[in-house]
């Protein structure tokens, strides 16, 4: 029951009806009997709610695009891997210090964990923007060489040089050939349903393939890996398992992680419908 003593968290971004995460995070505070409750803002001016959690005590709040960045000059303590990374996703109201997390990269790192190896193994990373950022230094943490293959290849440069990785323009994907393929471009994404990043052949040269697309949940990359016998992770599970990571920055405790995957799956599942 909302009575005087719920604590509020919630997401900031524009736009945010589309949002999973209000339904995955009331999940976990249902789980736990916490009494909170977590709302979605859609936010065009960044200053005024970060004042807001400030004046109004909001416990924690989830940060999604266009803020990722430029919330970073409003926050009082950023902890190492927002630092790095130079995005934050979650905000910690610590008596009233802001404090700036990134735990896409530990939602990545979780899923990839679960189904395949990381250190000293070769990982190729389709993209160089906030997924590809996120993923490529969570990957980097754990001791997995890096290789950026980007449209733009200026940027993909870019980011490879920080990872202390390679990279290769887009037009050579063919020849690239690692232990991880890692799509983390709009690619495949509703509604562009049918579209693949990479011709099916070339994925024989990958013995991973991962993708942070997660609607729909299994992408036309997703499909090919799999009939070619290919580990596959989905993007549904870094986006969830992100989620886990900010309900322990938030609450201490450990969020019921394959609860809250199933109840994500079934409502992107109804959405497909
Ligand atoms: P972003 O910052 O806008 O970066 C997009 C990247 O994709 C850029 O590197 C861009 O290349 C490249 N790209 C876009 N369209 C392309 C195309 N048609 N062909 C080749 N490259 C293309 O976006 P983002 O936040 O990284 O998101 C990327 C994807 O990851 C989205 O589908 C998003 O939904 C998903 N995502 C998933 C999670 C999760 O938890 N599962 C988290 C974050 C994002 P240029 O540099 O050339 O523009």
């Amino acid at each position: 029951m909302i009575d005087a003593k719920t604590e509020v968290y919630g997401i900031i971004g524009h736009p945010v009806s589309h949002s999973l995460s209000p339904t995955i995070q009331n999940f976990a505070f249902c789980y736990h009997k916490i009494n909170a409750v977590y709302l979605a803002f859609d936010v065009i001016d960044l200053e005024s709610a970060i004042r807001g959690i400030r004046g109004l005590g909001i416990k924690g709040v989830s940060v999604t695009i266009p803020h990722k960045v430029s919330v970073i000059p409003l926050l009082d303590r950023l902890d190492e891997l927002a630092e790095r990374t130079g995005a934050v996703n979650t905000i910690l109201n610590k008596d009233g210090l802001l404090i700036g997390y990134n735990t896409d990269c530990l939602g990545a790192i979780l899923a990839i964990k679960e189904k395949a190896d990381i250190e000293g193994k070769d990982y190729v990373i389709l993209g160089a923007g906030g997924a590809a950022r996120a993923i490529g230094f969570g990957l980097k943490k754990e001791g997995a060489n890096i290789i950026i293959i980007n449209r733009t290849y200026e940027k993909g440069e870019a980011l490879a040089r920080a990872l202390g990785g390679r990279s290769y323009p887009w037009g050579r994907i063919r020849e690239i050939s690692g232990y991880g393929l890692i799509n983390a471009t709009p690619i495949g994404m509703w509604p562009n349903v049918e579209q693949i990043p990479i011709s099916k052949e070339y994925l024989r040269n990958f013995k991973v393939v991962m993708d942070a697309v997660y609607n729909p949940l299994e992408t036309r990359l997703l499909r090919e890996a799999k009939r070619l016998g290919l580990v596959t992770i989905d993007g549904l599970k870094m986006l969830v398992y992100q989620g886990v990571a900010q309900f322990k920055i938030w609450t201490g405790r450990d969020a019921p992680k394959e609860e809250m995957l199933k109840v994500a799956r079934e409502i992107l599942r109804i959405k497909e419908l």
